[in-house]
């Protein structure tokens, strides 16, 4: 059975509904995967629940090929939890903070191991 976990998904103008999503699949080469600890909301979000879609694809995304529904919150901090073969700066465990606009920060508890 696939492990779910919940999330605040857009589905159109004034319609976000928290539901049961799928765990994402463990990270490719270059990617990590997160849990999330803490979530904020953004005016970027308050946007697009208010007059969306905004900034969410309604077209497959050139990078990513997404469109449609969204799940919202890009800032957001929370603990590495796995890391891609090719991933050299960031490790399991980590503690992060991330601000999807600029860069992500990294924290050890233990700096420079
Ligand atoms: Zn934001």
């Amino acid at each position: 059975m696939a492990q779910t976990m919940k999330a605040a998904v857009w589905h159109g103008k004034k319609d976000i509904r928290v539901e049961d999503v799928a765990v994402p699949a463990p990270p490719k080469a270059d990617e990590v995967q997160i849990e999330v600890s803490y979530c904020g909301i953004c005016g970027s979000d308050l946007h697009e629940y208010l007059a969306g879609p905004i900034f969410i694809p309604t077209a497959p995304h050139p990078l990513t090929g997404h469109s449609g529904k969204t799940i919202l919150g890009h800032e957001f901090s929370g603990k590495v939890v796995a890391v891609g073969s090719a991933v050299t700066n960031v490790r399991v465990g980590d503690l992060i903070e991330h601000e999807s606009h600029t860069d992500a920060r990294v924290e050890r508890e233990s700096p420079g191991e």
